[in-house]
């Protein structure tokens, strides 16, 4: 084969040349789709296929999910469909259902601005009649499993006659999945003038052969991932409305341990408005964008290391190679819709060998990206509940006693004023302990010390199904699925208890399937899961004896009736220690005393 490796780097540190997709030769519907959908910059792999594959040549790429390969391949189609041929021109075969699904929809939305593009997915598993109807209607492009093309080009119901182009996607999972034939019986069987496109993350020999039997001089194009983050970063993510990111970041701000934070935003005008708020929350802030000129960015960032500033507010443009020690913190106050992005930003935290956290606010329709990153970096991303008020509560005394203990290292100023708080006590015979209290109302103002339980939105309660992400709790019960029951376990939000170790606990101890688990309901102090109403006596004896986090879960059947509350007295006091690092109702109920000591790593003008 002949190889024309074209290595491509894109640093993250440095900055690249600004190229632009209209550089790429895409045509305006095109170009006027991307920028609706909000792409600003062709990634790596779509600078160097989309010239390629326009130009007509074959493209051997090796690059992983994540990396916008997808729209790689998609672009040269859509750009140079003939909309008044109707036999397909253009086949995408995908190792999964699910893969080609989403292929599906990114060639719509690509095509966005283009009438009357069809595209057609094709899989095994759905009944012909669908696929069968839309191709006698007409169809430009289909994506399909291997299998099921095969199926169709078998039956005479898949003309591929006049077929231009054919991309293998993910072409190493198509082989493990047992399709090498399949594919090769289609690139055999389609024109010899075809123009083909192999993606691929991995290159086995296999693969090797493949592209060199049936590929022409292709160009081989391979984009170093750069979709691997570090393990020094705790990743997490929580769900919410589009609305309330306000509340949630300030939330964050106060629970979090933060010594210098960025927070992502996705445009300039985003970036200046979180700054302009967090400013008038009293957070040292300001934002850094590419409307700001570069001396000014160069003085922000030197505020941000030398402490003078918390909180940088940035876009992914202005931030790129940020290089800033005391960032401890990383929020996307809007997720990325790239991984490599996503990498990029989150390694603005962990510098210089420490840990670092990274938290993402995802909108309910969003999160699909969660799972698109997760897939890219091979990791998985823990997602959190809104911080409580109990949980901001339990800060803000915390930082309360700091504050006097602040004040009692000042041997002047104290040995000054007690003099005047004892003349007031003799004078007035009022415990000292009152005369604090009034000085406290002095020093705290009008502002409340502490979130009413309602100022906010409270944490919300899910219920989650494993097999498909979970979705928002309606009703407070329902009845659960045909052929199943309810359980409670006595494990709960207390406990920090994620719905993935309920799951993982439970599938373990008790030969339980993926398919056996309904919906998980987490409480404050116990947790409703939905198993198979047929258990075995022996199955529930050991899930009875299972241990979650260390605690014995007591599986049983759920009654139904509201529990009284346990917690509480019979609890020991540092029950809240586990060591997961979500939130937790974790403060005792109207009663904030055991709250730990806390050594805030950031500062605040309190009050
Ligand atoms: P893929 O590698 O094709 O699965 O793409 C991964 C993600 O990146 C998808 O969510 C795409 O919508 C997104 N994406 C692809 N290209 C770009 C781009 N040039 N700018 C921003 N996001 C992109």
């Amino acid at each position: 084969m002949h190889t024309n490796a074209d290595q491509i780097e894109d640093e993250a540190q440095t900055e690249p040349a600004a190229m632009t997709f209209s550089d790429l030769g895409l045509s305006q519907p095109v170009l006027k789709a991307l920028k609706g959908i909000g792409y600003e910059t062709p990634s790596a792999i779509q600078a160097a296929t989309i010239p390629t594959l326009l130009g007509g040549r074959d493209v051997v790429g090796m690059a992983q999910t994540g990396t916008g390969k997808t729209a790689a391949f998609a672009l040269p189609i859509i750009d140079r469909l003939d909309l008044s041929q109707k036999t397909p021109q253009a086949l995408v075969l995908a190792p999964t259902r699910e893969l080609a699904l989403q292929v599906c929809e990114a060639f719509e939305k690509y095509a966005g601005h283009l009438k009357d593009v069809h595209v057609l997915p094709v899989y095994g598993g759905q009944g012909y009649g669908v696929q069968l109807s839309a191709l006698r209607r007409g169809v430009h492009i289909v994506v399909g499993t291997p299998g099921r093309i095969i199926d169709h080009l078998e039956k005479g119901t898949l003309d591929l006659s006049a077929l231009q182009y054919l991309v293998l996607d993910e072409a190493d999972e198509m082989l493990k999945m047992g399709f090498a034939e399949d594919v090769e019986t289609i690139l055999a069987e389609t024109p010899a003038t075809k123009q083909v496109a192999l993606f691929s993350a991995t290159m086995p020999a296999q693969i090797r052969r493949i592209a060199s039997q049936y590929l022409r001089d292709p160009e081989e194009i391979t984009v170093k991932s750069k979709t691997q983050t570090s393990a020094n970063i705790s990743q997490r993510y929580l769900i919410t409305a589009w609305q309330q990111k306000m509340d949630a970041l300030t939330r964050i701000l106060e629970v979090e341990n933060f010594d210098g934070m960025i927070v992502f935003g996705r445009t300039r005008s985003v970036t200046e408005e979180i700054a302009e708020k967090l400013r008038a929350r009293g957070y040292s802030a300001a934002a850094i964008n590419g409307d700001i000129a570069q001396p000014q960015r160069e003085k922000t960032v030197n505020q941000l290391k030398s402490g003078k500033l918390d909180i940088l507010v940035a876009t992914d443009v202005a931030a790129r190679g940020l290089d800033v020690e005391r960032v401890s913190h990383v929020v996307n106050y809007d997720i990325p819709t790239d991984a490599e992005s996503y990498v990029h930003r989150i390694g603005r935290t962990g510098r210089a060998g420490r840990t670092g956290d990274a938290i993402s606010f995802v909108t309910p329709r969003e999160r699909g990206l969660v799972k698109m990153i997760e897939r890219a970096t091979r990791q998985q991303l823990t997602e959190i509940p809104l911080p409580s008020v109990d949980e901001v509560n339990v800060t803000r005394l915390s930082r309360f006693d700091d504050r006097i203990t602040a004040a009692l290292g000042e041997a002047e100023r104290i040995e000054a004023f007690r003099d005047i708080v004892a003349h007031y006590v003799r004078n007035h015979d009022v415990p000292e302990a009152d005369v604090a209290a009034a000085l406290a109302v002095v020093a705290q103002g009008d502002t409340p010390l502490l979130l009413e339980p309602d100022a906010a939105p409270a944490a919300r309660e899910r219920t989650e199904r494993p097999d498909r992400g979970d979705r928002p709790e309606r009703g407070e019960r329902r009845a659960p699925r045909e052929g199943f029951a309810t359980y409670r376990i006595a494990v709960g939000k207390r406990q920090r208890v994620e719905p993935r170790q309920i799951v993982g606990a439970l599938a373990n101890e008790g030969g339980l399937r993926r398919d056996d688990f309904g919906a998980i309901k987490i409480m404050p102090d116990f947790s409703l899961v939905e198993l198979p109403a047929n258990l075995s006596r022996e199955a529930l004896d050991r899930l009875a004896d299972t241990r979650i986090s260390g605690q014995l879960i007591e599986l049983r059947p759920d009654s139904g009736r509201p529990q009284r509350r346990t917690d509480g007295a019979s609890r020991p006091r540092d029950d809240r220690g586990s060591s997961g690092r979500g939130y937790g109702d974790s403060a005792a109920r109207g009663s904030y005393d055991d709250r730990p000591a806390r050594k805030p790593r950031h500062k605040r003008t309190d009050g």
